[in-house]
């Protein structure tokens, strides 16, 4: 079916299964129900990053969800999806004035990542209509500085991250105290440990210090000024195999055992997760337009590389993806498995998904699959050698067993590839 799909003018596209992104959300719902107060808010928005697809997001805002956007692009795609602004949260590091002027317009949450941002959301709330009403919820991002996963890149709770206000640093702390009682709009806290590869004892430790925060914060001040906690995303992925591991409802069982006053009904929570919404829901289908041999070596040549697979191709070993194979007629591929290189279309050696895999033989016309590639692979191109953006579909089984697709984004024409490298100036 799928291969209908593939031809030559559009050798590649991405495949998202819309059912079972219905039920991962469900899961997601399901794991904070279970261990939450009766009555307790709670705000499980999708980081938009992790699939930046308007339709996408419409079906996600469907199910319930909220968005979390890093910056104007991302806030105008959850915009065009119909998040409501009391839906929105906004976290970015370099938000700009006219940024957050318009937040505040739009009373949507904010949280600021340091004190200086804080000062400017300061002058602004000062010059605007009145300090309450006017404006969403304001919070602080914190750094516990807990250390690192697996990736560096991925990793914002180091001693040196970029993101947040450290609090283990000299002062840190009571300059934190003093900016929540000098702003008394400011009533919340956020934290993101990072996002795959951290350990979730780690994850758990991080909302841990957020919240014995957020209880000094509001003992010295002698109200309960801090009245959410934003516990950020960042659930790792298992790319390994099939099995969805760990699990939402594993971590909010670890969350209520780490750091029960949680979910005591007294804080508002806010949820932020991208990859583990989606990953696992997608995948990258591509056809095989060559193979060859080079010094022994087996490669397939095929369409999907570093434009659609960028972290993969560029930090191999922090981003391995599973690589299936079938025949030009979608049938699973059998064959005595041979070590080989998958390789994509751009012009640098680096460009391979998989190096000395062993699958079996692959053979042109052939269909490789990139699997759990739902979020931060197709929806996240990279424009080199101007290849034009694949075409990405929804798919689900109609009550009567036909697999339907749906569009969800279009591909890019080569007039358009031309027109935003400036050849409509
Ligand atoms: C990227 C990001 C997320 C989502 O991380 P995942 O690993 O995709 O769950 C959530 N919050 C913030 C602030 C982020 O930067």
């Amino acid at each position: 079916m799928t291969h209908d799909l593939l031809d030559d003018h559009s050798p590649l596209i991405g495949l998202l299964d819309l059912q079972d992104m219905r039920d991962t959300v469900s899961a997601l719902h399901a794991a904070f129900d279970e261990v939450t107060a009766p009555g307790q808010h709670v705000l499980h928005t999708f980081a938009v990053k992790a699939a930046s697809l308007a339709p996408v997001l419409r079906r996600l805002g469907g199910l319930g969800m909220g968005a979390e956007v890093a910056g104007p692009g991302e806030l105008a795609l959850a915009t065009a999806a119909g998040f409501p602004p009391d839906r929105v949260v906004l976290d970015s590091p370099a938000k700009t004035r006219a940024e957050l002027r318009e937040a505040l317009a739009q009373g949507i949450a904010l949280n600021a990542d340091n004190p200086q941002e804080l000062d400017r959301i300061a002058e602004l709330i000062d010059a605007g209509p009145g300090t309450t009403g006017g404006h969403g919820p304001i919070g602080l991002r914190v750094n516990p500085q807990l250390g690192g996963g697996s990736i560096d890149a991925m990793s914002t709770a180091t001693a040196t991250s970029k993101f947040g206000v450290a609090l283990r640093d000299e002062g840190a702390r009571a300059r934190v105290l003093r900016a929540f009682a000098e702003h008394p709009w400011l009533t919340r806290l956020h934290c993101h440990v990072g996002s795959q590869g951290i350990p979730l004892e780690r994850m758990a430790a991080g909302v841990r210090a957020t919240h014995e925060l957020a209880e000094e914060i509001n003992t010295a001040l002698g109200r309960r000024q801090v009245d959410t906690l934003d516990i950020g995303g960042g659930l790792p992925v298992n790319f390994d195999g099939e099995e969805t591991d760990p699990t939402f409802a594993a971590y909010a069982a670890l969350l209520r055992r780490e750091v029960p006053g949680l979910f005591d009904g007294r804080y508002g929570l806010v949820t932020e997760f991208g990859r583990s919404l989606l990953a696992k829901s997608g995948l990258i289908l591509t056809r095989v337009e060559y193979t060859k041999t080079a010094g022994g070596r087996p490669i397939a040549v095929t369409h999907a590389g570093a434009q659609v697979a960028t972290r993969t191709v560029f930090a191999p070993d922090a981003w391995p993806i599973r690589v299936a194979a079938y025949d030009a007629k979608g049938r699973p591929k059998t064959g005595v498995p041979l070590r080989q290189d998958v390789a994509g279309p751009c012009c640098f050696a680096g460009d391979l998904v998989a190096r000395d895999r062993a699958l079996p033989p692959l053979a042109p016309g052939d269909l490789t699959a990139l699997l759990d590639t739902g979020a931060y692979y197709f929806s996240t191109p990279f424009a080199y050698n101007s290849l034009p953006r694949p075409a990405v579909y929804g798919y689900a089984y109609e009550p009567d067993g036909t697999l339907a697709f749906t569009m969800l984004r279009r591909a890019q024409t080569l007039a358009e590839v031309v027109a935003e490298s400036g050849g409509d100036l």
